[in-house]
């Protein structure tokens, strides 16, 4: 077998432009992954939240019916008092007792009307809090429904993905072996300085493909001719043509 050095210039570009090719199908995976889980805690924090909001209000329910329960009593001990009144009214001896029972019986009407209108407030609290209770209710569903759609998803892509993972960093390895050690300490620093991974790229509409810079026609042909490795020189990034672009994949030997 050829030393590396040995290598031509197509050679070269191509072992690197395979290991990239390689290295991005295993970033695909993991941006992949690594969003899902997110979402997933998302979704089950905001189920958390509504469950506290549920108890919360079933809380201020259970208050209010408790409030006019109160009332209520309070509404049927006025008019006991009511009747009361009425029947000593009937056997008054003098004006004076007649007028202290006017009094009472006034004082126990405003009582009624004023826990009538409590019940009145506090039942339409009552509808506010029911409302509340539904919307929450129903937005709860569609979060569940979301978190269970997107578990589903996660453990579909963990359960795909664990092999083809395994598969291509093995091939990642075996492809970073073939790679000119030079070009292999340049593409591991380009890589790791760029958040999309990508230290080789192909021209694109006459631009780099990493920083979407122009690249003179000139340079271009260069590029074509595969005569020495060309890097942009606005990011670093290893340029290669379109048509050993298309030709290289992760699943490529
Ligand atoms: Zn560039």
């Amino acid at each position: 077998m050829a030393n590396v050095k040995d290598f031509s210039v197509e050679e070269k570009l191509t072992a690197v432009l395979t290991l990239q090719k390689i290295d991005s199908k295993i970033d695909e995976i993991k941006t992949l992954k690594g969003e899902l889980p997110m979402e997933v805690k998302d979704l089950e924090d905001e189920i958390e939240g509504l469950q506290t909001r549920l108890q919360n209000i079933d809380a201020e329910i259970n208050s209010i019916n408790n409030f006019i329960e109160a009332k209520t009593n309070g509404k049927k001990e006025a008019q006991a008092l009511i009747k009361k009144y009425e029947k000593q009214a009937e056997n008054v001896k003098n004006n004076r007792e007649f007028e202290a029972i006017n009094k009472e019986t006034e004082l126990q009407e405003l009582e009624v009307r004023l826990n009538d209108k409590h019940i009145k407030d506090a039942t339409y609290e009552l509808k506010d809090r029911g409302n509340q209770r539904l919307k929450t209710e129903e937005r709860m569903q569609q979060v569940q429904e979301a978190l269970n759609q997107k578990k589903a998803e996660l453990e579909k892509i963990i359960g795909e993905t664990e092999k083809e993972e395994k598969v291509l960093s093995e091939k990642s390895e075996t492809a970073k072996a073939k790679v000119d050690p030079r070009l292999l300490t340049a593409y591991d620093r380009i890589r790791t300085s760029y958040r999309n991974g990508l230290a080789v790229v192909p021209i694109l509409r006459d631009s780099c493909g990493g920083c979407f810079n122009v690249i003179p026609p000139q340079r271009q042909s260069e590029i074509r001719q595969h005569k020495k490795i060309i890097v942009c020189e606005h990011c670093g990034r290893i340029l290669v043509d379109n048509d050993m672009n298309d030709q290289i994949s992760a699943e490529n030997k």
